[in-house]
């Protein structure tokens, strides 16, 4: 089976259009949250996710935007964004997002997907001890993360206690994957990458494919249409700031 895996959409309905303009052949969809919040098509992005899947965990944003939980702990603009997408959302998508289920989820056998961490849905997954320390306590040899928006991840070897980063490195600027061939006898704890809103310094969408008969997770990246995105971030009053990073890649 071969599984799209995408995260951290964010409301970009163009950055989404692209990586599925730009993916392979696969067989189902696995969406790690945060369809909407900061990007100017809420109602699109969460659209097009129902249509191309059934199993979600939900994020932070999905959760503030559908009343699941507060504004505690957002930012100013993050905040500003929200109250925008809850003004925009059509009832239908709202229900959707508020039940979202939590993560970690196990939608196969060996693999558990979450938006944040397995210990904790809101947790970002940004220094590398706390990784290997889920790792190292993990029955799952494969999990999938987002809500960080940097594309990579990390990995041990339990029976030679070697671990590392994964930080997939791609030659020139348009199109690009990286293969990682995955070791039976390691566990991994992978990140797409932000297919809307990217903080890793790579301004191109983001998104994976794991292929379950290789043992596979290719990492792709993809221009996008980035002004038209912006543009609309500033039509819709939202905060300029969410317009701007999105070029930066920040
Ligand atoms: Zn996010």
């Amino acid at each position: 089976m071969r599984i799209l895996i995408l995260s951290d959409i964010h409301a970009n309905l163009e950055a989404l259009d692209a990586c599925l303009a730009a993916a392979p052949e696969y067989d189902a969809v696995y969406n790690l949250g945060d369809i909407v919040g900061y990007g100017a098509n809420p109602n699109e992005t969460t659209q097009r996710s129902r249509e191309l899947g059934s199993v979600f965990v939900r994020g932070n944003h999905d959760k503030v935007c559908s009343g699941v939980s507060t504004l505690e702990g957002f930012n100013p603009i993050a905040a500003l964004a929200v109250i925008w997408t809850q003004e925009q959302l059509t009832s239908e998508h709202l229900h959707f997002l508020h039940g979202m289920p939590r993560g970690p989820l196990t939608p196969i056998e060996n693999l558990e997907i979450v938006h944040g961490s397995p210990r904790d849905e809101d947790e970002y997954l940004l220094y590398p001890r706390d990784a290997f320390s889920i790792l190292a306590r993990t029955a799952a040899p494969l999990i999938f993360f987002g809500h960080t928006h940097v594309q990579g991840g990390y990995w041990i070897d339990d029976a030679r206690e070697n671990e590392g980063v994964i930080q997939p490195q791609y030659s020139g600027a348009g199109n690009g994957k990286v293969q990682l061939d995955l070791k039976r006898e390691a566990k991994y704890l992978i990140n797409p990458g932000s297919v809307g809103q990217p903080r890793d310094g790579d301004p191109r969408a983001a998104f994976a494919l794991y292929d379950t008969e290789q043992n596979s997770v290719t990492f792709y990246r993809v221009p996008y249409d980035i002004e038209t995105a912006q543009q609309k971030i500033f039509d819709a009053g939202l905060p300029e700031r969410l317009a701007i990073r999105l070029a930066e890649g920040r």
